[in-house]
C-alpha cells in the first residue's frame, strides 16, 4: 500500500494506494476546510480509474456541504482556468499527469486557480492522519452540477493569442495527445486557428506511448512530422500541462525549449518584466532575462512554489523549465500545454522563420540530469557539497537541495520529493565541463 502524500501532491497505484475511500476523507477535509456553501469545479483526464475517483471526490466535497461544478474529463489547465473564471472557492484535478496508467492522483487548487502552498498541503496531511470523515447534516449537503467548458475555453484562448496572425501562417502540424484530456481541447483550438492538423494517438483514454513527453518517447511524432513535411510536432502528457515540442526535421526538444521560446517572446513584447522558474530550470533563462531586460527569481522544484512566487511579486510569466509548464497569470495561474502551443504557434507565424531557427537563436547549454540512489545521510553529504563549493571556489545556494554555481558551470544536487533518490544536474556550455563537475559530485555521493 503505497499512498505518497507530500506538500507537492497525493497519488498512488490504484487499488494499492490510492482508491474510493482514501480519495473520499481527503476531498471531505479539504471541503470542510473550505466551508459550508462554498464551490469547487471538479475534473479528471482520461485514466480508467477517473471516473471513479470522481464519483469518490463529489461525495467527500457534498458531505462537507461543499457545491461541486463537475466539468468532467478535461486538461489540468482548463480546471485551473475555471477555478478562476468562476471564482470558485477551490478546484479538485483527478490526474497523474505524466505517471503510468495504473497511477491516479489528486491536485487541489485554491482560489484563483492557484495549487495549494505546500504548507497548506502540510497542514491537510497532518489533518488527513489525525481524523475522520464528517458529514454535514442532510438538510446541508452540498450540490452538484455538471457543464461542459472545453468550448469557453479555447474562446478565451482564442481571445487571449494573436489568432488573425496564427491564420495568416498557414502553418501545417502534427499533435501527439497519447490518448488524454488534450484530445478534447487542442485539436480544435488547432482548428479555430487555422491550422492543419494531424492529431495521433487521439483515442481518449487509450495510452500508445509513455505518458511523459520525452525525447526517447516521441520517436512516431517525430517520424510523423518529417513524413508529412510539417512545420512542427506538438506533445502532451496526460493532462495537458505540459508542452514537447518537435522540429520540423523531427528533432525532439527537452522541454525547456518550450518555455524559453515563450519566456523570450513574452518578455520581449513586454519591454521587459519579471519571471520566476525553479532552481533546476536551465541557465539559459538568466540569459533571456539579461538580454529582455528583465529580473528573474527562482524557487524550489514543484508548480506551487513557482505559482505562489509568482503571484507574491505579480510575475510576468514563468514555469518549470524541466517540464515545459509556462504559467501565464494574465490567461491563469498553472502550467498551460494549448496555452503554450498557441503562443509558439503564433511566434512561428509572425517571424516566418523555421523552428527550428528559431530554437538556434536561444543560448544553448549542456545540461545532464541523473538520479542517485540514497546512500548516505543528507546532512552529511550536504556539508560536503558546501565544503566542495569551497574547494573549487563556488557560491552556493541552498534554495532547495544545494546549487553549486560560478560563471561557467553549475550544480543543483537535492533529495527528490516524490521518490527515494538523490537528483543531480549539472549544466555548462561546454559540455565536457559539464560532465567533469557530475562526476565530482558523483564521487562524494
Ligand atoms: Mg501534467
Amino acid at each position: 500500500m503505497t499512498l505518497i502524500f507530500t506538500p507537492l501532491g497525493i497519488r498512488g497505484i490504484v487499488g494499492d494506494g490510492i482508491d474510493a475511500e482514501v480519495v473520499t476523507k481527503i476531498s471531505n477535509i479539504f471541503g470542510r476546510r473550505l466551508g459550508k456553501g462554498s464551490l469547487v469545479i471538479v475534473g479528471r483526464d482520461t485514466r480508467p480509474s477517473g471516473y471513479i475517483l470522481d464519483r469518490a471526490v463529489v461525495s467527500g466535497l457534498l458531505s462537507a456541504g461543499v457545491n461541486v461544478l463537475n466539468i468532467g474529463i478535461a486538461p489540468t489547465p482548463t480546471i485551473e482556468w475555471a477555478v478562476e473564471k468562476y471564482n470558485a472557492d477551490g478546484g479538485v484535478i483527478i490526474s497523474a499527469s505524466h505517471n503510468p496508467p495504473e497511477w491516479n492522483a489528486l491536485k487541489l487548487v485554491g482560489k484563483g486557480g492557484l495549487l495549494l502552498h505546500p504548507n497548506e498541503m502540510e497542514s491537510l496531511r497532518e489533518e488527513f492522519h489525525s481524523s475522520g470523515f464528517k458529514s454535514v447534516p442532510w438538510t446541508d449537503l452540498g450540490t452538484e452540477e455538471s457543464a461542459d467548458l472545453s468550448e469557453e475555453y479555447i474562446d478565451d484562448l482564442l481571445n487571449f493569442v494573436n489568432a488573425e496572425k496564427v491564420r495568416e501562417g498557414m502553418l501545417h502540424v502534427v499533435l501527439d495527445v497519447n490518448g488524454g484530456a488534450g484530445a478534447y481541447v487542442t485539436p480544435y483550438l488547432f482548428q479555430a486557428l487555422g491550422v492543419k492538423t494531424n492529431t495521433i494517438n487521439s483515442s481518449p483514454g487509450i495510452f500508445v506511448r509513455e505518458m511523459e513527453p520525452r525525447p526517447d518517447t516521441l520517436g512516431d511524432l517525430s517520424k510523423i512530422v518529417v513524413a508529412t513535411g510539417s512545420d512542427v510536432g506538438f506533445a502532451h502528457d496526460t493532462d495537458a500541462d505540459r508542452l514537447s515540442l518537435v522540429t520540423e526535421k523531427g528533432r525532439v526538444m527537452t522541454e525547456d525549449i518550450t518555455l524559453a521560446l515563450v519566456v523570450d517572446y513574452v518578455l520581449a513584447k513586454k519591454g521587459g518584466g519579471t519571471i520566476v522558474v525553479n532552481v533546476a530550470s536551465s541557465r539559459m533563462f538568466d540569459d533571456i532575462a539579461r538580454k529582455r531586460g528583465a529580473k528573474i527569481y527562482r524557487t524550489p522544484v514543484g508548480e506551487a512554489y513557482v505559482s505562489h512566487k509568482m503571484r507574491e511579486i505579480n510575475a510576468t510569466i514563468g514555469g518549470e523549465g524541466s517540464c515545459g509548464g509556462v504559467i501565464l497569470p494574465e490567461f491563469h495561474m498553472g502550467r498551460d500545454g494549448p496555452l503554450a502551443a498557441s503562443i509558439i504557434l503564433e511566434i512561428m507565424a509572425s517571424k516566418g522563420i523555421p523552428i527550428s531557427e528559431l530554437i538556434d537563436k536561444l543560448p544553448r547549454y549542456h545540461m545532464i540530469r541523473r538520479n542517485f540512489e540514497i546512500k548516505r545521510n543528507w546532512d552529511s553529504l550536504r556539508k560536503d557539497l558546501i565544503s566542495l563549493s569551497r574547494k573549487r571556489g563556488m557560491e552556493i545556494d541552498l534554495t532547495d537541495g544545494v546549487r553549486l554555481y560560478d560563471e561557467e558551470s553549475w550544480a543543483l544536487i537535492r533529495p527528490s520529493k516524490t521518490e527515494p533518490k538523490i537528483r543531480v544536474l549539472t549544466e555548462a556550455k561546454d559540455p565536457s565541463v559539464a560532465e567533469e563537475l557530475l562526476e565530482v559530485v558523483q564521487e562524494i555521493l
